[in-house]
């Protein structure tokens, strides 16, 4: 039996909210998405707590549960909301699809236009997004980055290796490796250039120093629910039961360590110093209106039995936009905001977020709640959808012109890099992902 979240009332696009501001044209957190996030009122020590977003406002959850509003006969709900409102969304993660399914329909209910709970809502729950502080939404266990772009593997596969661009293993094993939790990062923490070994082109030995290649990679994050025994495979049709949902993940990487470091085993110091997550995390649920059959090109291989289902080749793809957006430090003392250099589109992905899960478990590995996986660069199939500035300036010798007149091939000093995503169609409510941005620091080496 497919988990596949199915679609339901809180859904319908003619749902509106009392708080106005969630009709807004654009506006990413309508009655239909309600995200969750942990926050608190920025610059307090107040607690952390788990909070949704409703048009420009967070609705508070521990607020929520105090003031008792969910209904004694709703006990699946309540139990939903009073994990939602700790400091971390872990617990609330591994409660499973029932639990966060009933806390949805509640809280649309509740925020319905006309709803009798309005008052007590307004008046003791909401903080304006404004005013609000956010963390990590869980304590991550585990991180595990993918590659599952064809189009970026043999962008970079080309670079690396012009010779044997995309190696012959990656139409049927989804390509992943063990990354670094404790550098993963909430969008908005700056970071420090990274330091490590660089081997410049014709030297006769490596040298250590700041990264000149630094670069952004555009992914979404995938938190995981409810996790598996040791030993215990996911089935590819209970693979989406085992996830909580998205946000955007951008994997800071510094190509020229990159380059050196990565051969027999992998990305190592290139990566592990930043990853910055968006702090709203939209679930499975809210993207069901945007499901897209899963396809592969006829004269690719099939994916293997334990990689391929009835439910994922009708509706596995995801039809997510993708944007990367850049300033410079010139551009924020000139009051420029920051200009578009990238767009693409998660439909694209060579693997789906089930196929990531049922992989990732087949030898019998344990996920566990709140741990976290990367999708890998989302590039498309065109040059404008690429989602690093290696693939964007051919590996340097391209720059990008911004519309001040500066160039970058990558980035610099000051540079502020920030990551959006939405879904939008006739027929559906926009649902926004917020943004993803951090700003590159000197190396101080
Ligand atoms: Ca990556």
């Amino acid at each position: 039996m497919p988990t596949m979240a199915p679609l339901n009332e809180t859904h319908d696009p003619a749902l509106r909210s009392w708080v106005q501001s969630a009709q807004a044209l654009g506006c990413d957190f309508p009655i239909q998405n309600l995200p969750f996030a942990v926050f608190r009122r920025r610059g307090t020590t107040e607690a952390w707590r788990g909070g949704v977003a409703i048009g420009d406002q967070v609705l508070d959850l521990a607020a929520l549960a105090q003031a008792n509003l969910i209904q004694a006969n709703e006990p699946v709900a309540r139990e939903a909301l009073k994990a939602a409102s700790q400091d971390t969304l872990n617990e609330f993660m591994a409660l499973g699809s029932k639990h966060w399914s009933a806390l949805r329909r509640a809280l649309s209910e509740m925020l319905r236009l006309g709803a009798v709970e309005q008052y007590a809502v307004q008046q003791r729950c909401l903080v304006a997004q404004a005013d609000a502080e956010y963390r990590l939404p869980a304590r991550i266990g585990d991180y595990t980055d993918f590659y599952t772009s064809v189009h970026h593997a043999t962008n970079i596969g080309k670079l690396f290796r012009p010779d044997n661009p995309l190696l012959p293993n990656y139409k049927w094993v989804p390509i992943g490796y063990h990354g670094r939790a404790s550098s993963i990062v909430i969008s908005g923490t700056n970071f420090k250039r990274p330091v490590g070994q660089l081997m410049p082109p014709g030297a006769p030995q490596p040298v250590v120093g700041p990264s000149r290649r630094l670069d952004i990679e555009l992914e979404l994050g995938v938190f995981i629910g409810p996790g598996n025994e040791l030993g215990s495979p996911i089935d590819i049709d209970e693979a989406e039961g085992h996830v909580f949902g998205l946000c955007l993940l951008n994997d800071w990487s510094a190509r020229d360590i990159q380059g050196w470091e990565y051969q027999p085993l992998g990305p190592f110091l290139a990566k592990n110093f930043a990853t910055s997550l968006s702090p709203w995390v939209v679930t499975m649920e809210a993207l069901a209106p945007y499901r897209l059959p899963f396809t592969r090109p006829a004269e690719d291989p099939q994916p293997l039995p334990y990689l391929d289902s009835t439910a994922q080749r009708a509706s596995g793809v995801l039809d997510i936009q993708l944007e990367v957006r850049l300033q410079t430090p010139t551009m924020r003392e000139a009051g420029l905001p920051p200009t578009r250099v990238a767009h693409s589109n998660y439909r694209h992905a060579y693997w789906t977020v089930a196929q990531m899960v049922t992989h990732h478990t087949v030898g019998g590995c344990n996920l566990q709640a709140g741990d976290l996986l990367g999708t890998g660069t989302l590039s498309g199939p065109n040059a404008d959808e690429a989602g690093a500035l290696i693939e964007l300036t051919a590996g340097g010798r391209q720059a990008i012109n911004l519309p001040n007149g500066e160039q970058r091939t990558f980035l610099e000093d000051g540079d502020c890099a920030v990551l959006q995503g939405w879904c939008e169609k006739p027929g559906a409510a926009r649902v926004g992902f917020g943004v993803c941005e951090g700003t590159v620091l000197p190396s101080g080496y």
